[in-house]
């Protein structure tokens, strides 16, 4: 039998940045992942792309990740806008003290980079290939039964296994959610104009299409939020035809544009587990909120939660307490329930306050956006809140923090 103080099911990008943090405390830990490990040294593929605030990035370069990502490509510069309509907003980094508003970072990569830093890590195991039977969920312990493996018990069990969390549905622990009535199509593109690092975004008549600035002048990554029966039609397109229809839907903000990879189908939910705690089960990140990807905040959310977590747990350590007291667990719901309830709120907002095609509410939307462009503070915080910069950041997070 396995018995560890902490383990972790899921080996994405919170579940790995986790096992990291806590690598630095006297625990016993082990990542348990059903899928293969990461691919040390394997080239980026930039299918799947994340844009990390400064928030984030602070907390992977002192976890030693960051450095070694070959693929981030910072944007000095974001453009919103909607499509006919006079609509815009523009931020820049110049004047915001910092290198750039954001990170284009390979999803997978990531992963590579998380896992090779714990491979130094005595203290903790990570197990692949894992498939998980059976969580006993008691109130002092957790026991797993795992396929073909001895069993696992662990004073604290977290759960960091995305979206579909197999350890929420098994312990039935109640969520709420709605679709968002889009699928993200995914792929990265060729432009012939330069993007100059600006991550670009235009509001049209059925959702979002965002235009992701990566480290080549003229290669992107776009998510293009559609109704699913768009969606299906837009898949069916000859690459040339879609080639046209994004180009058109891009206003020629960047000339002519070119898939430069498979297009994919992402299913749009908001998720939002209404109890994060189950005896000394926890979930973090997709496993605990999911929201829809328009202001790329998803996996930054999902980080925040486990540096919160490991900064509780580190406390409770260091006083000698134990690791799993309820009173901590609690406070670490209620810490980052009151922060994805946030943005939960803010992208039902942009969704709905974009989704309507009414002149009069276009209009309306129109002056406000002027209005928030020429208006300095409500500009700053809307800026402070993109950067990650705003909200109650867990310590290491923060701009001020420096290592002991
Ligand atoms: C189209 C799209 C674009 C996005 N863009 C952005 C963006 O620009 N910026 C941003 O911040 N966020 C973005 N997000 C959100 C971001 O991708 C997610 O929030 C983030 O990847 C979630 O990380 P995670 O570690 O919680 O889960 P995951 O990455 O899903 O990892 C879960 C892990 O758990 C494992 N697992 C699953 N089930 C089991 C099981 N039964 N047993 C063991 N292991 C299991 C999986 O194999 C996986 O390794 C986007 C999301 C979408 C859909």
């Amino acid at each position: 039998m396995l018995d560890l103080d902490i383990a972790i099911v899921g080996a994405g990008s919170a579940g790995l940045t986790l096992a990291l943090l806590l690598s630095e405390l006297p625990l016993k830990i082990a990542v348990l992942d059903k899928g293969d490990a990461p691919q040390i040294g394997a080239a980026p593929s930039l299918q799947r792309v994340s844009a990390l605030n400064q928030a984030s990035r602070r907390v992977l370069q002192q976890l030693g990740a960051w450095q070694q990502l070959s693929s981030k490509a910072g944007f000095q510069k974001m453009e919103v806008w909607e499509a006919d309509s006079f609509a815009r907003i523009a931020f820049d980094a110049a004047g915001q003290q910092v290198d750039a508003l954001g990170y284009l970072v390979d999803n997978e990569e990531l992963r590579q980079c998380l896992f090779q830093q714990l491979a130094d890590k005595a203290n903790v195991r990570c197990l692949f290939n894992c498939q998980i039977d059976s969580i006993n969920a008691g109130e002092e312990q957790t026991l797993l039964s795992l396929s073909g493996q001895g069993p696992v018990l662990c004073k604290l069990l977290v759960a960091a296994d995305g979206a579909n969390s197999f350890v929420r549905q098994q312990l039935k622990m109640p969520i709420a959610f709605w679709d968002y009535d889009h699928q993200a199509l995914v792929c990265q593109i060729h432009s012939t104009e330069p993007h100059g690092q600006c991550a670009r975004q235009v509001f049209l008549k059925d959702g979002p299409l965002a235009l992701l600035p990566l480290a080549d002048s003229h290669l992107l990554s776009i998510v293009w939020s559609v109704p699913p029966e768009q969606a299906e039609q837009l898949l069916a397109l000859s690459e040339a035809e879609f080639n046209k229809a994004l180009t058109v839907a891009s206003g020629n903000a960047l000339g002519v544009l070119s898939r430069a990879s498979v297009l994919s189908a992402h299913p749009l939910k908001m998720r939002y587990a209404s109890e994060w705690l189950l005896n000394k089960v926890v979930l973090v990140a997709d496993a605990a909120h999911t929201i829809h990807p328009l202001a790329g905040q998803g996996m930054n959310l999902g980080l925040m939660d486990v540096v919160a977590l490991a900064e509780l747990i580190s406390e409770q350590v260091l006083a000698r307490k134990p690791l799993q007291e309820e009173r901590l667990l609690r406070r670490f719901e209620r810490w980052r329930k009151a922060e994805a309830q946030t943005l939960i709120v803010a992208m039902e907002a942009f969704k709905r306050g974009f989704g309507s095609s009414n002149p009069a509410l276009k209009l309306v939307r129109g002056l406000g956006m002027r209005l928030v462009d020429k208006a300095g503070p409500l500009k700053k915080s809307i800026m402070a809140a993109a950067l990650g910069n705003s909200g109650d950041l867990p310590k290491r997070a923060r701009p001020e923090f420096t290592p002991d």
